[in-house]
């Protein structure tokens, strides 16, 4: 059965023929996402589920990746602290890696869509296409969670983001007063990928056998997570240790390299040393095989999200899909997706995860609740299908001005 015929039973007929109707809507239009990374972290994760999803629907969706260097990446990753309000000083020779990557980048991408859907600060200078393909509308969609961002920064990229037809955050805290419209649209994820569909038993054992990992020994609490200081696994570690005064548990950490960041194996090194040789830790760095990290969120008694700075945090989304309980930091975009102690439990310290991490141990069936809960929200409000919609919905206000999504202070 297609993807979008299976989503019927999950979202009711009503809604898949609303998608219908609307990728109806851009027959003629070329889309054509830019990130820059094909893989690893959420954006890559969004754009290999959705695009697809688009073509089977109907709507002629493109994906294509920006090139750079490691020096544009460290340049890039540094922006992103920045954004993320981590003091950083972007010297006069970083500014220039990044002009001249994006000049390289504009020379020799081919940009070709109706509609250019722009992810993220790395290949926001694209925009300056623009005059060269008439007729075409642009979207810069900011997946970083930009609440407090450093200003020259922040005012260096508005520069870009201005020209755009239309700005996207995922979160109303990021909005900003921008000469561009804004629209709103969270991301979601796909019920149906190797990421988040049921695993049989035997998949689930392959995946413990290969990297040794046995749930029945003690509870296992889990963060999924690039190795990134904004993820703080350092942090995850000082919690856990916390817990294991009163609970006795075994700690997970999980995380991958994306192409576009450069720190992860330094950060790696970092979580090592404070793991200790504790061989109750289990910091894994592992390839791209999502059906594994799947396999890892339905072992875990407890999964964590600690992060200090958050766009979104799909791991979560991705965590609550699989009913299980969760304690996240209320940053960026994850109180969206959690209300405490009724979707999961939010915290705002390493002591508060501590605590909470605790209690769900002790606590299986109020924990179950949660995650009960956490399930049903993902349900209504972060699947793929109410993103699709959201996002059609955004292209055709582009060629139709009056407006849906928008908020903040936009300029018609
Ligand atoms: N992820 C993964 N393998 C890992 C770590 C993360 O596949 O080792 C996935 C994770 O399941 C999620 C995405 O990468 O789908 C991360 O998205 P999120 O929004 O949580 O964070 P980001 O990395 O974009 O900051």
């Amino acid at each position: 059965m297609s993807t979008i015929n299976r989503y019927e039973e999950l979202v009711g007929k009503n809604t898949i023929d609303e998608l219908r109707m609307l990728s109806g809507y851009l027959e003629g239009k070329v889309i054509q996402h830019i990130n820059s990374t094909a893989m690893g972290g959420g954006v890559a994760e969004i754009l290999q589920r959705i695009v697809p999803l688009m073509q089977e629907l109907g709507v002629n969706a493109q994906w294509d990746v920006i090139k750079g260097n490691r020096d544009f990446f460290e340049v890039t990753k540094a922006m992103h602290n920045a954004l993320h309000g981590k003091k950083v000083n972007i010297t006069g020779k970083m500014w220039d890696i990044f002009d001249e990557v994006s000049r390289e980048n504009l020379r020799e991408m081919n940009l070709y869509g109706d509609i250019m859907f722009v992810h993220d600060p790395q290949p926001v200078a694209l925009i300056g296409r623009r005059n060269k393909m008439k007729g075409s509308k642009w979207i810069w969609r900011c997946h970083v969670d930009v609440s407090s961002p450093d200003k020259k920064v922040w005012n260096f990229l508005e520069g870009f983001a201005n020209k755009y037809d239309a700005a996207v955050f995922s979160s109303p805290h990021f909005a900003h007063r921008m000469k561009t419209r804004q629209a709103l649209i969270s991301p979601s994820i796909d019920p149906f990928s190797d990421k988040n569909r049921e695993l049989s038993q035997n998949e689930i054992d392959t995946v413990l056998n290969k990297y040794k990992i046995d749930p029945q020994a003690k509870p296992i609490v889990c963060q999924i997570s690039r190795y990134d200081a904004l993820k703080d696994p350092v942090g995850v570690i000082q919690a856990y240790r916390l817990v294991k005064k009163y609970v006795d548990c075994q700690l997970l950490l999980v995380g991958n390299r994306a192409a576009d960041d450069p720190e992860s194996d330094r950060i790696y090194q970092q979580v090592i040393e404070a793991a200790g040789g504790d061989p109750d830790i289990h910091a894994l760095l592992v390839e791209d095989i999502p059906y594994e990290i799947n396999a890892f969120q339905r072992v875990s008694k407890v999964i964590i999200q600690k992060s200090i700075r958050e766009g979104f945090a799909l791991t979560v989304s991705e965590a609550l899909w699989k009913a299980k309980p969760v304690v996240a930091s209320a940053v960026g975009g994850i109180p969206l997706q959690i209300t405490h102690k009724y979707s999961g439990l939010l915290c705002h310290s390493i002591e508060g995860a501590a605590f909470y991490i605790k209690q769900l141990l002790n606590a299986p069936e109020y924990a179950a609740k949660l995650g009960a809960k956490g399930h049903e929200h993902i349900r209504q409000n972060f699947l793929l299908t109410r993103h699709l919609r959201e996002h059609m919905l955004l292209f055709l206000s582009l060629y139709h001005k009056g407006y849906v999504v928008t908020f903040g202070q936009a300029k018609r």
